[in-house]
């Protein structure tokens, strides 16, 4: 291992990089569920990263040769907007995600950010570029400070804190007896799904990457915080290139644009107005989560 050839004066510094790197590794390989398959190539630039445009360029993907995912996706995010994918639960959106970040490689076709391949740079440079709120948060064994701060680990407490505020969770945190120190995780004190999204957010909030997605990142909030967070949400994602992944379609009335995903197809696209008026999925969507109540959380009056 990389350890034993460093000088004992430099093991603090090192240690402290290694368990970041590991942190990260950790979390990824958790969330995955699977080894790590994803190599670079050898001598593999850094992301060169500009204003942050992300093209899937006719992507297919299947996680199983025999069961393909994602057929032909073509679509862009220009840099600094937001991009909504919604659609049943099943659709491929996530996978997206998965993809962006290089989790797996693209069947066919490619993913860009900034012209760049995702697969011609290295990973480090691309997770850097890159932060994701997930569907179900990891967090490590570890005091709720370091929970927070491992993705960018030379934020000041001042960061953190405000970061927390931002995302709601600050408050809750210093009510715990031991507070930042207070450990989490498997072998620590649990926290609601509600409260590790929060956490998540501010991890986002605090790495401030050029290019976020959150993966259905509000679906375990109560309603109030749901509608106090979408805002917080707005403003960090304003100048920063946003991908959202919703199944309830409240979240997405303002995106720039609306991705409607079926069976790892694009079958729709447009703004929530234009898409309201075409009358396809998407509005039969909204109708029935209107109709069914899955929208209760939509702020009444709020509406095409
Ligand atoms: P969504 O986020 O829209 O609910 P996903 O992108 O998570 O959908 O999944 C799309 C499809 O891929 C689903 O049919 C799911 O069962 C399948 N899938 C997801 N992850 C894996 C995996 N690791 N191995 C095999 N199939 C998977
Ligand atoms: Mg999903």
């Amino acid at each position: 291992m990389l350890q034993l050839f460093i000088p004992l004066g430099f093991l603090g510094i090192v240690y402290r990089q290694i368990k970041y790197a590991l942190a990260d590794m950790d979390l990824i390989f958790k969330l995955l569920d699977r080894k790590p398959e994803i190599q670079d190539r050898p001598e593999a630039p850094s992301l060169a990263l500009r204003e942050g445009g992300i093209r899937f360029e006719h992507v297919d993907f299947h996680y199983q040769p025999e069961r393909q995912i994602l057929h032909d996706l073509d679509f862009s995010i220009e840099p600094g907007q937001t991009l909504a994918v919604v659609g049943h639960s099943g659709a491929g959106k996530s996978t997206l995600s998965r993809l962006l970040f290089r989790f797996y490689d693209v069947s066919g076709g490619r993913i860009l950010i900034d012209g760049q391949d995702v697969r011609t740079v290295s990973q480090e440079s691309l997770r850097a570029a890159i932060g994701i709120v997930p569907q179900d948060t990891v967090l490590f064994n570890d005091s709720i400070y370091y929970n927070l701060v491992y993705g960018r680990p030379d934020a000041s407490r001042a960061d953190i804190e405000r970061a927390a505020e931002m995302a709601h969770i600050r408050t809750f945190i210093e009510s715990l007896p031991d507070g930042w120190e207070t450990v989490v995780g498997e072998r620590g004190l649990k926290l609601s799904g509600g409260e590790k999204q929060r956490v998540a957010i501010a991890r986002a909030i605090l790495k401030q990457p050029r290019i976020l997605v959150f993966d259905e990142a509000t679906s375990s909030l109560d309603s109030r915080t749901e509608q106090a967070i979408q805002q917080t949400l707005s403003e960090v994602a304003e100048n920063h290139t946003t991908l959202i992944i919703a199944h309830r379609l409240s979240t997405v009335v303002d995106a720039d644009r609306i991705l409607v995903m079926e069976q790892g197809r694009i079958r729709e696209q447009g703004t929530h107005r234009a898409l309201l008026e075409s009358g396809g999925l998407y509005a039969s969507m909204w109708e029935l989560q209107q109709r069914e109540g899955v929208d209760e959380r939509l702020p009444s009056g709020r509406s095409a």
